[in-house]
C-alpha cells in the first residue's frame, strides 16, 4: 500500500516519487510505503489552501461544524477499524487505541458545538450613540505537525478548532505514523469538506515541517513533538514572523504522601507510567513518595508490575506493547546504565525484550529505579519509555519543590486524602495539568491541553483555548451618532 498526499480535494504526487516504509513495531511487519514530500508538494498544498480558505471563512460557523458533525459520525462508525490501524501502526495496546479514536469523536462534537458559538464580546463604548464589539477572526492558512505516539487525537485538537474558526490547514503527520492521517483525510474526504480546507502532505520535518514554516502564506504554525524540535520551530517560525503554538515534552511526577490511599496510588501510577508503553507526554516517569510510606510503596508496586503483560497490542490481554522503534529502544535502554551510574538502583527491568515472538517487535520491560535523587538525570530528562524513578522525600513542600525542579512543566499528580495538602498542592505544582488522587494522565477534550516552562509557550491544544491558536481577535467599533467623536477627548468626565 502506497501513501500518497492528499492536497485540493485529490490523491496526488507532484515533487519527489521517493517512499519510505512503515513497520509494525509489534512484529516488524511493513504495513505501508509513504510518500516524502518536497517543497514542491508544499508549495501547491498551499496554493490550494489559499484558494479554499477564502470561501471558507465565508460559510457560516454553524454550517462549517456539520461538517465536522460528520467528521464525527464517519469516525464513530469506523472506531474499531481505525482502532486497529492505530495499535498496528503505533503499538499501544487496542483498549487504547478505542479510547485514542474515542477523544478525536469527542473533539469532533465538541468543536462542532463551537460553530453554534465562537463567543465574542460587546461592550459599552465611552462615547454616545457607539457600539463597541469584538470578534473572533480566521487567520488563514495554518500548518499542523505531529508527533506519532498520539497520531489522531492531536491531529483533532489542532484540525477541528483550525476548521470550525474558518482556516483551512496543512497536516504534516509524524513519518512513524502516517497510516493514521491517511485514514482521517479518507474521512475528510467522504464527509465532503471543500478541495482545499484539508490537506494532508507527508514528508520528513527537515523538508516539510521547514517549507511549511516559511512560506509566507502559512500563518500559524501548530507543532506537537519534543522540546529539541519545537525550539527549531520557534526559531524558524520567529525569523518569519508566525504565530506558533507548541507543545512539548514532559517529565510528570505522582505524588504519594504518608496518608494516601496506597492501592489506589499504585494502580494511578501503573496506568500513567506503562500505559502506551511510557510513551506519553504525559507518562509518569517520577514518583515522589513521603519517606513514611517509600517502602511499602515499592513492595506493592514491584508486585503489580510482575503482573503487566507484555507483547502485541492487538492481543486482548496485553497490557504494554512495544516502543515505536529501535533507535527509542536504544535510548530508553541507555538510561539504564546512566541511572546506574550515578547512584539510582534498579530494583527491575532495564532490558529489552528479547524472548520468542518479543524479538521480532520493540519491546522493554517495565523498569523500576529507587534511591533516586532530584537532580539525577534519570529524574530530569524525558526518556519517553517504561522506566519510573523513586524519589525519597519528607514533606509536601519538598514533593512540590522535587515535582517543580525540572524543566518541564505538563502535567503532575498528588495522592492524599489531607483536603489541606491537595490545595496547597494543586495551587503550588507548577504544571499545565493536575490530577489529584488520579496518575499523570487522563486528560478531557474540553478543558485546555498543555504545559508550562520548557514543555509550551503559553498556547493550549483542545478546550475553547485551542481557538487562540487558530483565531485573530477584531475590535470593530460602530458610530451611529453621525458626527466626529474622538475617544479619550471628547468624553464627558462627571463633576469635571
Ligand atoms: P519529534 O519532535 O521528533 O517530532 C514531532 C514532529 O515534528 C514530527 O512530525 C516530525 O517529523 C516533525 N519535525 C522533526 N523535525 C522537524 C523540523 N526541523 N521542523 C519541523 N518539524 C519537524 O517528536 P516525536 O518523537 O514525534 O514525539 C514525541 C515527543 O512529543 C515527546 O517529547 C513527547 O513528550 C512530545 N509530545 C508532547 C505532547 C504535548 O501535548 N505536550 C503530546 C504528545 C507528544
Amino acid at each position: 500500500m502506497k501513501l500518497t498526499n492528499f492536497i485540493d480535494g485529490k490523491w496526488q504526487d507532484i515533487g519527489s516519487t521517493e517512499y519510505t516504509p512503515v513497520f509494525n513495531p509489534a512484529n516488524g511487519e511493513q504495513l505501508a510505503e509513504v510518500k516524502l514530500s518536497t517543497m514542491e508538494d508544499v508549495n501547491i498544498a498551499v496554493e490550494a489552501a489559499v484558494k479554499a480558505q477564502k470561501k471558507w471563512a465565508r460559510v457560516p460557523a454553524p454550517k462549517r461544524a456539520d461538517y465536522l458533525y460528520e467528521i464525527g459520525r464517519i469516525m464513530k462508525e469506523k472506531k474499531e477499524h481505525l482502532a486497529q490501524v492505530l495499535t498496528k501502526e503505533m503499538g499501544k495496546v487496542i483498549e487504547e487505541g478505542r479510547g485514542e479514536v474515542q477523544e478525536g469523536i469527542d473533539m469532533a462534537l465538541y468543536m462542532a458545538g463551537e460553530g453554534r458559538r465562537l463567543f465574542g464580546e460587546t461592550t459599552p463604548s465611552e462615547l454616545a450613540d457607539k457600539f463597541a464589539m469584538s470578534v473572533r477572526a480566521p487567520i488563514g492558512v495554518v500548518g499542523l505537525i505531529t508527533p506519532w505516539n498520539f497520531p489522531v487525537a492531536i491531529a483533532t485538537w489542532k484540525s477541528f478548532p483550525a476548521i470550525v474558526a474558518g482556516n483551512a490547514f496543512i497536516w504534516k503527520p509524524a513519518t512513524e505514523t502516517p497510516m493514521m492521517a491517511y485514514e482521517m483525510a479518507k474521512i475528510f474526504e467522504e464527509a465532503g469538506l471543500p478541495p482545499g480546507v484539508a490537506n494532508v502532505v507527508f514528508g520528513s520535518g527537515s523538508q516539510v515541517g521547514t517549507a511549511m514554516i516559511e512560506h509566507p502564506e502559512v500563518k500559524v504554525i501548530s507543532f506537537t513533538g519534543s522540546t529539541e524540535t519545537g525550539s527549531k520551530v520557534a526559531e524558524l517560525g520567529g525569523r518569519h514572523l508566525k504565530k506558533v503554538s507548541l507543545e512539548m515534552g514532559g517529565k510528570n511526577a505522582v505524588i504519594v504522601m504518608e496518608d494516601a490511599d496506597l492501592s489506589l496510588a499504585v494502580e494511578g501510577i501503573l496506568w500513567s507510567a506503562f500505559g502506551t508503553a511510557g510513551q506519553r507526554c504525559t507518562a509518569c516517569s517520577r514518583v515522589i513518595v513521603h519517606k513514611d510510606v517509600r517502602e511499602d510503596l515499592e513492595k506493592m508496586l514491584l508486585e503489580q508490575m510482575e503482573k503487566l503483560t507484555i507483547g502485541d497490542g492487538l492481543d486482548e490481554t496485553v497490557k504494554i506493547g512495544p516502543v515505536i522503534n529501535k533507535n527509542a529502544l536504544e535510548k530508553i535502554h541507555s538510561y539504564i546504565k546512566v541511572g546506574q551510574e550515578e547512584g539510582a538502583t534498579l530494583l527491575t527491568g532495564g532490558t529489552i525484550l528479547n524472548e520468542a515472538e518479543l524479538a521480532k517487535g520493540n519491546y522493554y520491560a517495565p523498569t523500576l529505579f529507587t534511591n533516586v535523587t532530584p537532580n539525577m538525570r534519570i529524574a530530569q530528562e524525558e526518556i519517553f519509555g517504561p522506566v519510573v524513578s523513586l524519589i525519597e522525600v519528607n514533606s509536601l513542600e519538598e514533593a512540590i519543590e522535587v515535582n517543580n525542579g525540572v524543566k518541564f512543566g505538563l502535567s503532575s499528580s498528588i495522592y492524599s486524602r489531607d483536603v489541606n495538602k491537595v490545595f496547597r498542592a494543586q495551587r503550588d505544582l507548577d504544571t499545565g495539568i493536575v490530577y489529584v488522587n488520579a496518575g499523570t494522565t487522563g486528560a478531557e477534550i474540553h478543558l485546555p491541553f498543555g504545559g508550562t516552562k520548557g514543555t509550551g509557550n503559553g498556547h493550549r491544544d483542545s478546550g475553547v483555548a485551542a481557538l487562540d491558536v487558530y483565531t485573530e481577535w477584531k475590535s470593530i467599533y460602530i458610530d451611529y451618532s453621525g458626527k466626529l467623536q474622538r475617544a479619550q477627548i471628547d468624553t464627558q468626565v462627571i463633576g469635571g
